[in-house]
């Protein structure tokens, strides 16, 4: 079936069409740019609309009451359908530090989503594994009883359930070192997060392979100007993807400035890090087995600590261009091309581009949702 999106400006995102029409085919783009519709008779209008692409999100816990440690295939359906209001085409449902058995329960159940794929929904295009083999000094909302190295973990047993897109380690813990190579040879991004290296032991994971960072800034060691830390080299080494939360209470608007300036759209990968809380009323939920509080905007647990975000992706994207003033096709890009690119999926994901998947978002001047659309299918109208 031929479907035409037709009359929007399209940003795809790396070229900016004022007034084009995008014609989809079997689920997938098959041509962009004005006149292109022409004589197809199943049209979506998008006059005075913004289309993009869907966004990908590459760090998500969770949404709607949901959490991908609940390691059922509800839970990931659940989400999958929130996330679709927000924009979201495609997401990496992300562990947390737990038992190998919870991690694992996780693992098999998003493996199940991609499968059977989810009606209705953004479509999960792999895991997204936070720990175990973190810093206890930087846990975060991680919880510490479970951390464990990579010496002590059966990884290659985790891997063999599912489609493992990123795991987050600590670089410079030693027994860890050899699940960066490992992760690569598996097609999977070896991401530092919940970290203390210093920027010398990131010079040196990055000869090993490691090429993406959790979250700039927030639970790595900060910088110094004698000690660039962890946060440091993730923004000076090239080779590296940088996760950052813009929902304002994780980074200051001049950090993720700073951050978009030093990586560039390129390398600068926008993420929620949302929780059960997100899209949920202000109140208490549960994380890892711990309480944690949303009030709002802000995820904390009792004590304190910021425990992920009930952030979305396309207020990140608005809060994006609010706190850099960058324009908007480079805007939308960390929300799309770049985290596709940086795990491995943009043959298919992230740009709006003949041959790739039709996933795609049609927004309001304004960057609100009005449809979203996965692998040709309209799965929410606003
Ligand atoms: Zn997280």
């Amino acid at each position: 079936m031929r479907i035409a999106i037709t009359g929007g400006k399209v940003i795809t995102p790396l070229e900016v069409h004022e007034r084009a029409d995008v014609l989809i085919e079997g689920g997938t783009i098959v041509a962009v740019g004005p006149g292109v519709a022409e004589g197809v008779r199943e049209r979506l209008a998008a006059d005075g609309m913004l289309v993009a692409p869907g966004f990908v999100d590459v760090h998500v816990h969770g949404g709607a009451g949901h959490d991908a440690m609940d390691g059922t295939r509800e839970a990931i359906e659940g989400m999958a359908r929130y996330f679709a209001t927000k924009g979201v085409t495609s997401f990496c449902p992300t562990t947390l530090t737990q038992a190998p058995e919870a991690i694992m329960a996780s693992v098999r159940a998003i493996h199940d989503c991609q499968q059977r794929p989810i009606e209705g929904g953004a479509q999960p295009l792999g895991v997204h594994l936070e720990g175990p083999c973190i810093e206890a000094g930087k846990k975060g909302a991680q919880p510490g009883e479970h951390i464990r190295t990579a010496a002590a973990l059966d990884y290659e047993g985790i891997f063999s359930l599912g489609n493992i897109r990123l795991i987050t380690l600590a670089p410079e813990i030693e027994e860890n070192r050899p699940l960066i190579a490992f992760a690569r040879r598996r097609g999977a991004a070896a991401v530092v997060g919940h970290s203390a290296a210093t920027y010398e032991q990131m010079v040196e994971a990055v000869g090993l392979g490691l090429n993406h960072a959790t979250h700039t800034f927030n639970q790595m060691e900060g910088i110094h100007h004698r000690q660039p830390g962890t946060a440091g080299a993730v923004l000076l080494l090239e080779e590296i993807y940088a996760e950052f939360i813009a929902d304002g209470i994780h980074l200051h608007p001049a950090i993720v400035d700073m951050v978009v300036r030093l990586k560039g759209p390129e390398r600068a990968v926008m993420i929620t890090d949302a929780i059960r809380g997100a899209g949920m009323p202000d109140g208490e939920y549960e994380l890892g087995g711990q309480k944690i509080v949303v009030k709002q905007g802000a995820v904390r647990l009792t004590d304190g600590t910021l425990a992920g975000s009930a952030l979305t992706m396309d207020a990140a994207v608005r809060n994006v261009r609010a706190f850099t003033g960058r324009p908007l096709a480079e805007c939308l890009q960390m929300a799309t091309l770049t985290p596709a690119r940086s795990i491995g999926v943009a043959h298919r994901k992230g740009s709006l581009e003949p041959g790739k998947d039709a996933d795609i978002v049609i927004l309001s001047p304004d960057l609100e949702v009005q449809a979203t659309m996965v692998m040709g299918e309209v799965v929410y109208r606003g």
